[in-house]
């Protein structure tokens, strides 16, 4: 496992890389928001530790950047606001999660494993399939109507959890626990947030809607 870490405060990205070279993890770490850029997409990472606030370039520009050139890659963003407004904008700019500093080192490696063990799922030729919308496990890729529909990893997961569980009402607290491994807060609306960004993927433009609010209970995958 290749972990970049992106991270100005000399302490802390010292404390961090030593943290993930304990795991046997390789570590490689930029200071500054540019170089962290360079590094993200000159190599193959499989996790990226990315803080938001960065001298040169911002953890947020950084992010786009990363997402530009190569959508899967897990990265988990450092804020040191927990507000939802941080978290969403973090997310929004395609990091899979997120940590409010302080955090606890082993806070941050349980994170890295449950990114990776997803993306370290075994490569096959299964497919995942709803209606005329089709996940390709292998690729990662989805499409419906024979329109690609580009997703971001954390996209990814979600969708691949609802077709797994289609036909069922799924609550928030069940969809943050399976595709986030964080026990739900009523203080964020990550969920919300993240099934909007799937239906307009998924959605718009498609005159049958396959994404649906349960009221007062979740979010369920199904014809209408
Ligand atoms: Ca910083």
């Amino acid at each position: 496992m290749k972990i970049l870490v992106v991270e100005d405060e000399p302490k802390l990205a010292q404390f961090i890389e030593k943290g993930l070279k304990e795991q046997n993890y390789q570590v490689d770490v930029a200071f500054d928001g540019e170089s962290g850029k360079k590094l993200a997409l000159q190599r193959n990472y499989d996790c990226i530790v990315l803080d938001l606030i960065l001298p040169n370039c911002s953890g947020i520009e950084v992010c786009l950047s990363i997402r530009k050139a190569d959508t899967t890659v897990p990265i988990i963003m450092l804020t040191a606001l927990g507000t939802t407004e941080d978290k969403v904008l973090g997310l929004d700019s395609g990091a899979d999660d997120y940590l409010t500093k302080p955090f606890k080192l082993n806070e941050l490696l349980a994170r890295i494993r449950a990114l990776a063990r997803r993306k370290e799922r075994p490569m096959n030729d299964e497919k995942l399939a709803f209606s005329d919308l089709v996940l390709d496990i292998s690729t990662k890729s989805a499409h419906r109507g024979g329109k690609s529909i580009v997703l971001t990893s954390r996209e990814y997961f979600l969708l691949e959890f609802l077709l797994k569980n289609q036909g069922r009402v799924l609550s928030r607290a069940e969809i943050a626990q399976n595709v986030w491994d964080i026990s739900f807060d009523s203080g964020t609306n990550v969920v919300d947030v993240y099934v909007n960004y799937l239906r307009n993927k998924v959605d718009k433009g498609f005159s049958t809607k396959l994404i649906h609010t349960v009221f007062g209970m979740g979010y369920i995958l199904r014809e209408e």
